[in-house]
């Protein structure tokens, strides 16, 4: 089986900002770039405009970013594969990663499998009822559909992605409302102020979710107001979920510390993991800041306490 200096797992900001320190640094990186958060190339290929990455003063989108960062990795040398990993072994070293076709022993292993968007579990939205058929957790990939042309949409959550993702789909949908639990947006205050301003965008405070209606596709939802304890329904062609993210760690569940929200735990102020060889960069490690490039940023920081690690082991 093939040895590697460094094998990491996950291509987004993150692990890709740390394959182009690596192979930089000569340690031939090995890049699974999986599938864990949807798409390859992690969150930001699901994003439309980029507006705070620095060194884009008219924005970038988030794709073009993201080539922009694997053809940087790859100029040095990263070797980068569209696989997901399948399971790894971290009890000894060299660790095994296993991929779904090529397998790996490696000196360190970075850890960049950033999170997945979370779903609500309410009848009507799962799977095999009406998710993917008008129930999805990703507008720009899936807002231009037929199916949600000139119809009445629904995100729900309060955040800056169920903002971007209401703005987004206002270039499609006839109206969009944001169901969010609460009275307040827990959005930027820049996005909140666009969304509140937006003719298109209705919120509905303190409203929930109950369920979700439909025949082929979704033809309308339930919901609850919370104030008045009292549950409408609504015809409705589209419910996007924008309630947040899981951190992508379930492979190595029982390997290395992880918390109780799926985290991966690291020593404060680097990278290092509970594993010695073992660090984590980006969303996996992060729930607090969680931008582009924050994510980055701890790639770089990974890719750095890897040299370290791999000379203080003489490899
Ligand atoms: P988030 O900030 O955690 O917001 C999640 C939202 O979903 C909150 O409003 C939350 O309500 C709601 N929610 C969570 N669980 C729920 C449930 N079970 N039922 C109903 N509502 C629920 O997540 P995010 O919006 O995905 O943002 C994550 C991070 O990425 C943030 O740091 C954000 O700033 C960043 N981001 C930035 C941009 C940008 O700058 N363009 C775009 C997207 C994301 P509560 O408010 O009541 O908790």
């Amino acid at each position: 089986m093939e040895r590697r200096k460094l094998v990491i797992i996950g291509a987004g900001p993150a692990g890709l900002t740390a394959a182009i320190y690596a192979a930089r640094a000569y340690l031939a990186p090995f890049v699974f770039e999986g599938f864990l958060s949807g798409v390859a190339g992690g969150q930001l290929m699901t994003t439309t405009e980029v507006e705070n990455f620095p060194g884009f003063p008219q924005s970038i989108a988030g794709p073009t970013l993201m080539e922009g960062m694997k053809e940087q990795a790859q100029r040095f040398g990263a070797e980068i594969l569209p696989e997901d990993v399948e399971s790894v072994d971290l009890a000894q070293r060299p660790f095994l990663v296993r991929g779904s076709q090529r397998a790996f022993m490696a000196d360190s292993i970075i850890v960049a499998t950033g999170a997945v968007a979370k779903r609500l579990d309410v009848p009507g939205a799962r799977d095999g009822e009406f998710w993917q058929r008008g129930v999805t957790a990703c507008a720009v990939c899936d807002g231009a559909l037929p199916i949600f042309r000139d119809r009445e949409l629904y995100v729900i959550g309060g955040g800056d992605t169920a903002a971007e993702e209401a703005i987004f789909l206002t270039k499609y949908a006839s109206k969009v409302y944001i169901v969010h639990r609460r009275d307040k947006l827990r959005a930027s205050e820049v996005m909140a102020q666009r969304v509140m301003e937006h003719p298109k965008i209705e919120i509905l405070w303190s409203h929930v979710l109950k369920g979700v209606e439909g025949d082929e596709v979704v033809t309308g939802v339930s919901l609850e107001n919370l104030e008045k304890q009292k549950e409408i329904a609504r015809e409705a062609a589209g419910v996007f979920f924008a309630i947040g993210h899981s951190p992508n760690t379930k492979f190595l569940e029982g390997q290395v510390e992880i918390d109780n929200q799926g985290y991966l735990v690291v020593e404060s102020g680097t990278t290092h993991t509970s594993v010695e060889g073992v660090f984590a960069a980006g969303d996996v490690q992060d729930k607090v800041y969680r931008q582009a490039v924050s994510a980055a940023g701890s790639g770089c920081m990974a890719a750095l306490d890897v040299e370290r690690f791999l000379t203080a082991q003489g490899t």
